[in-house]
């Protein structure tokens, strides 16, 4: 992870993205804890992030949340996005599967839970894609990705939490990239680096 955001850094310094001078750096991960040490990196290494993930690392900040950033530098100012869907992999293989020992959970949990619960509601030809507004970004997480990608929702041909997880980190990289065109045809000025891509832990 360090030395990923360090290869970050050393290609985009010669390119004019200085932290702390011009720079203003967007974060967007799930809220699962476990994606922590990724931000705190980024933040080690660029300055204080501004925060655009909502569950499974999706982009829901939408325009109001990406012009709110864009309003936080300057018309020749530099953007760097680090957007980052998640997905764990034990010591076993088995892929979103995860031990917490700092909570002291001692039996296996789920990441991503969110992406996991929607593989398994198309598993088990449960999918509700009706809005429930006490569950708004679980809701928009499935109804967008399906918007957004041709991932089966036929229980009989249901995608496994891999599939899910690309079809997710698919979707965030649309968003992003729609996102910063939008003000990058505001601003010729400004320079932009986006980073999307799938967290492993
Ligand atoms: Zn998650």
């Amino acid at each position: 992870l360090e030395e990923f955001i360090f290869e970050t850094k050393q290609t985009l310094v010669p390119k004019g993205f200085y932290p702390h001078v011009n720079t203003l750096v967007c974060v967007g991960l799930c809220r699962d804890e476990i994606t922590s040490p990724f931000e705190e990196e980024v933040e080690a290494m660029w300055g204080q992030a501004f925060i655009c993930g909502s569950l499974g690392g999706m982009l829901f900040c939408g325009k109001t949340g990406f012009s709110a950033a864009h309003r936080h530098a300057p018309i020749t100012g530099h953007f760097i996005y680090y957007c980052f869907t998640h997905i764990a992999i034990d010591h076993e293989g088995i892929v979103g599967s995860v031990y917490r020992t700092r909570s002291g959970m001692e039996e296996k949990t789920t990441a991503c839970g969110a992406l996991a619960a929607f593989a398994a509601e198309i598993a088990s030809n449960k999918l509700n894609l009706n809005f429930d507004e006490d569950d708004i970004e679980m809701s928009m997480l499935k109804k967008h990705i399906i918007n957004k990608t041709s991932l089966s929702t036929d229980a009989m041909n249901a995608p496994d939490l891999f599939k899910v997880t690309m079809a997710a980190y698919e979707t965030i990289t649309f968003d992003l990239e729609r996102h910063v065109r939008r003000d990058a045809g505001n601003f010729k000025d400004r320079r932009y680096a986006l980073f999307s891509g799938i967290q492993i832990h």
